[in-house]
């Protein structure tokens, strides 16, 4: 059997809640295929129902999908066009179907994106944070020692950290980050495409209380959002900033003003210049 022989597997994307999300194309795909593997077939067969389209659909979630290989594999070769659907959004973002693509592309098979909705990609498009670079760390993990563990190893990237959470943990998640980012600005996106759809903005702290003021708050899906690290000072601007806060420091402005001013003026961390200006002082 050749590539170009068999079928195609389709990875759709489906709503993350308003339905008319749905793109077209995905339709149109979805009224083409023989076959639809999808997460929960149940609630699928909803989204079907609406679509009125009645087209099999078969289970295909993290506990079977090394199983469903071969099978599915089996259906493109015999020349059927397949889907692949999730619950909501975008099949193998933190979804079922990352081993199903690399089993069938090892094979030779055709795979194609729809694309569509994703929800730390509409959370990103509407938070005003830096979206030039990001890092999606997917769900942090339950317990408090080991979220602990991946929030401090995160915690020195410049770029945006993109989280997903559920209603059960936004709680002990926003406090492992006030616990280890304090000062840190986040932008949590509620119940995106949906009637409670929220933007919150605010230190952990400052978002907490903003649930405990309202239990609404702490309803639904969640993407959160965590601005990047102060840029690490610069090789090129260490040297006049250095120099700035030695002069500073000979004309007699204390440690902690000293490294505030060079932090102000030329970046870098407070804490950075401070520990600087210590040393500084400590060689004098
Ligand atoms: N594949 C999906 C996607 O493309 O976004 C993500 C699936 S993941 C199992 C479910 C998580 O995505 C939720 O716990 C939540 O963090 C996030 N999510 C999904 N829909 C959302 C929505 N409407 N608003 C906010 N977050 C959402």
């Amino acid at each position: 059997m050749t590539a170009s022989a068999s079928g195609t597997l389709y990875v759709v994307a489906t709503p993350i809640g308003n339905l008319d999300d749905l793109s077209p194309r995905a339709v149109r795909t979805l009224e083409s295929v023989a076959l639809v593997a999808a997460e929960d077939t149940r609630h699928s067969a909803r989204l079907l129902q609406h679509l009125g389209l009645h087209i099999p659909l078969l289970s295909l979630h993290e506990h079977n999908e090394a199983g469903r290989v071969d099978q599915l594999f089996d259906r493109l070769a015999q020349g059927d066009d397949l889907a692949l659907i999730s619950d909501a959004g975008t099949p193998l973002i933190c979804d079922p179907g990352f081993v199903l693509v690399r089993e069938l592309r090892q094979r030779g098979a055709r795979v194609v994106p729809i694309p569509g909705p994703c929800a730390l990609i509409a959370a990103l498009s509407a938070a005003g944070l830096p979206t030039d670079r990001f890092l999606f760390a997917g769900f942090l993990p339950a317990k408090e020692g080991a979220r602990r563990t991946r929030i401090q190893a995160l915690s020195e990237h410049e770029e945006t950290l993109v989280f997903y959470e559920s209603p059960h943990r936004i709680h002990a998640s926003l406090a492992s980050f006030d616990a280890l980012l304090g000062e840190r600005r986040l932008v949590l996106a509620r119940e995106l495409t949906k009637t409670f759809e929220t933007f919150l903005e605010g230190t952990a702290a400052q978002l907490l209380g903003r649930m405990a003021e309202d239990p609404n708050q702490s309803r639904g899906e969640f993407v959160i959002m965590v601005a990047g690290a102060p840029a690490q000072i610069s090789e090129t601007t260490t040297l006049d900033a250095q120099a700035l806060l030695s002069a500073l420091l000979e004309e007699g402005v204390g440690v902690k003003q000293a490294a505030a001013v060079v932090a102000r003026l030329m970046g870098g961390r407070k804490r950075d210049w401070y520990e600087q200006a210590l040393a500084l002082k400590g060689g004098n």
